[in-house]
């Protein structure tokens, strides 16, 4: 029998489009199912949507649209989102779809039958908002704990389920199967939401209150529980989506993926249910952390939303990918920042990768005329060795983080072979054995060195960023399928009959400018010809980052129109929060001005007081970080400034430059 894997996302929420949070999880369950299939596993990666219950209905009413018009609609910004971040699920269910509502009514009905279901009178505090009743003791000053809106009570006979009977038999397997629930921290969160007794489950809602949902077989009064229902998607998914054979076989889930913030509905809720549906647990419920910007809570009101489409379109799927599996480990919250994204894409992706792969095709075409030579293995040294093994050992590892869902760590550890293979071209300097006839079998062995490197970073790439490990592959004129069981065996060094010719092909990673924000704000200005010095760069007027820094030619007129004087610096101080933007009093001869300018990171404040330098002096004023700027000083730098442009100490401040 075949190994069979199956992960699953959350089935998100369509009362608002995707973003980062909804990408983290996706992404990652889509790392986890190209490894199990390249592995020779029979992989099944569900995702979907949960369209039912209140807030789906409420949203849809404010938009004057039926709930099922208004799931259609938002159904393809997810969709749409997944085949940009190149997600590869194998099912998307959808709650509304006719076979997911069988299903849950099956079980419904199986559970009734069975006597956990039963119906009661019930009286309680109801938050609207998170559509669940609250006990007397949960709400304080008639305010929802969980979203401090105002609940009201309800009274109401409704089904329920019940979960208290499973409460010793869950806290067993939770305490007996310590993958069950991780990371670890979660765990004992569970353990000790069980320490308290287990309540039955309201399972029903009145149709009078709430329409939009499954309907319960045994009550044409009720829908069911919108969480009753999404929940059962692990399982219908299964039954409706996949066409292998012996889909049911796939059961139990290898991995459930969830954010922190539903783990006890999955442990606790899914867990019972399953106990009671007499359904075999998930081997594991895997909850991750959150992800903040720039160290505050993402939120639309403050503007500091992440949109995945945004970052793909600047900086490109893998690089995106790469990012959110490597800056934070799985399981912890995260900080997104552009400045981290920005350095992790130019050290990490452009120059550590980017450059190794643009290095050795090009030297592979320079040195062998495209072809990858034989090993002549009298010639080898401690060096490649060291590449072999290390580049050896690469699957093993990256198998033994990601069964633990270390992702950090297995992109760490392929990173690692990365900049171990730029030293090894710097060490071995094929360039130098390439002017000596004699050292051609020794080039040789480093040119084949570098394409096995090449060949097992195409291979490791390939789960994490896949747009790359293709484009490496053709590259390097592999005619091995790197889609299925190719992993089966992990590759070995020498194996490979390399038949193709290389082509070196465009920048993998093309450097790229930080975007601008405030923060990023650049300080320069236009470079008129004040100076002959090589260092300094000509930098358009009105400096885009996003565009070329090729200036097109102005006339004299046009450059007479920036008043560029004299100025000193009276005082410095750093603007609070910000790295790079410092804030001047500068005098201009007429006024004193305040410029707020991003040197911090050359210039300590304490520097620049008393340096005479040139601002332009009828910039509209502007904004840097609430802070107002009026004027803007010289430097030279693009990326990074470079320094300030300056004169000799004698000139007067207020001179005109021309
Ligand atoms: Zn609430």
């Amino acid at each position: 029998m075949s190994k069979r894997f199956y992960v699953t996302t959350p089935i998100y929420y369509v009362n608002d489009v995707p973003h980062i949070g909804h990408a983290y999880t996706t992404i990652a369950a889509d790392v986890l199912a190209r490894f199990y299939r390249l592995r020779g596993y029979e992989v099944f990666f569900l995702t979907g949507l949960d369209e039912h219950g209140q807030k789906v209905q409420q949203a849809a009413s404010k938009a004057n649209i039926d709930p099922q018009t208004h799931c259609d609609q938002l159904m393809p910004k997810f969709k749409d989102l997944w085949t940009k971040l190149n997600i590869a699920q194998d099912g998307f269910v959808r709650t509304t779809d006719p076979q997911h509502q069988t299903v849950v009514q099956r079980y419904l009905q199986n559970l009734y039958d069975k006597g956990l279901i039963y119906q009661a009178e019930y009286t309680g505090w109801y938050c609207t908002f998170d559509e669940r009743f609250w006990t007397e003791k949960d709400v304080k000053k008639g305010l929802c704990p969980d979203c401090q809106r105002p609940v009201e009570q309800v009274s109401e006979r409704n089904y329920f389920f019940r979960m208290s009977q499973f409460q010793d038999q869950l806290k067993e397997h939770i305490q007996t199967h310590l993958d069950f629930i991780q990371p670890e921290s979660r765990r004992n969160e569970v353990l000790g939401f069980l320490q308290k007794p287990l309540e039955d489950l309201s399972i029903s809602r009145p149709k009078s209150r709430l329409s939009w949902g499954i309907e319960l077989p045994f009550d044409r009064d009720c829908v069911t529980y919108v969480w009753f229902d999404a929940l059962v998607n692990y399982l219908s998914g299964l039954e409706y989506l996949s066409s292998h054979p012996k889909a049911s076989e796939f059961w139990p889930a290898s991995v459930h993926l969830v954010g922190k913030d539903i783990l006890t509905t999955h442990a606790v809720y899914w867990s019972t249910m399953l106990m009671g549906m007499e359904r075999p647990l998930p081997q594991s419920i895997f909850a991750h952390g959150w992800w903040t910007m720039n160290g505050e809570k993402m939120s639309k009101s403050r503007g500091n939303v992440v949109d995945p489409h945004a970052m793909v379109q600047e900086f490109g799927t893998d690089a995106f990918r790469y990012f959110l599996l490597r800056e934070v480990p799985f399981g912890q919250d995260g900080d997104f920042s552009l400045t981290t994204f920005h350095g992790r894409y130019q050290a990490e992706l452009a120059n550590d990768l980017g450059n190794f792969v643009s290095r050795s095709l090009a030297m592979l075409g320079n040195f062998s005329k495209n072809m990858i030579p034989s090993n002549a293995p009298e010639t080898e040294t401690e060096w490649d060795h060291q590449l072999q093994q290390t580049a050896s050992t690469l699957f093993e590892k990256i198998e033994h983080h990601l069964y633990s869902l270390e992702f950090h760590r297995a992109l760490e550890t392929i990173f690692g072979l990365v900049q171990m293979a730029n030293q090894y071209i710097d060490k071995t300097a094929p360039w130098v054995l390439a002017k000596d006839p004699e050292k051609t079998p020794r080039l040789h062995t480093v040119l084949f060195h570098l394409a096995e490197t090449l060949r097992f970073l195409t291979y490791a790439l390939m789960p994490f960023m896949p747009h790359t490990a293709e484009s490496m592959k053709t590259r390097l004129g592999l005619t091995v399928d790197i889609s299925n069981s190719a992993f089966l065996n992990y590759p070995n060094w020498g194996e490979y009959a390399y038949i193709n010719p290389v082509t070196k092909g465009a920048s993998l990673f093309p450097k790229k400018d930080m975007p601008r924000t405030e923060e990023s704000q650049p300080a320069f200005s236009p470079n008129p010809p004040l100076t002959t010095g090589k260092n300094t760069q000509t930098v358009p007027l009105a400096p885009s980052p996003l565009t070329s820094h090729d200036a097109p030619m102005i006339g004299i007129d046009e450059f007479q129109k920036v008043q560029l004087k004299i100025a000193k610096i009276l005082e410095a101080e750093r603007v609070p929060k910000s790295s790079k933007l410092l804030k001047l009093k500068v005098d201009i001869g007429t006024e004193h001005r305040q410029i707020v300018a991003g040197i911090g990171k050359k210039y300590a404040p304490e520097d620049l007081v008393g340096k005479t330098i040139v601002v332009v002096a009828n910039l509209k004023p502007a904004k840097l970080m609430g802070i107002e700027s009026q004027g803007m000083v010289l430097a030279a730098g693009e990326n990074e400034m470079l320094g300030l442009l300056g004169v000799s100490e004698d000139i007067p401040v207020g001179t005109k430059v021309k």
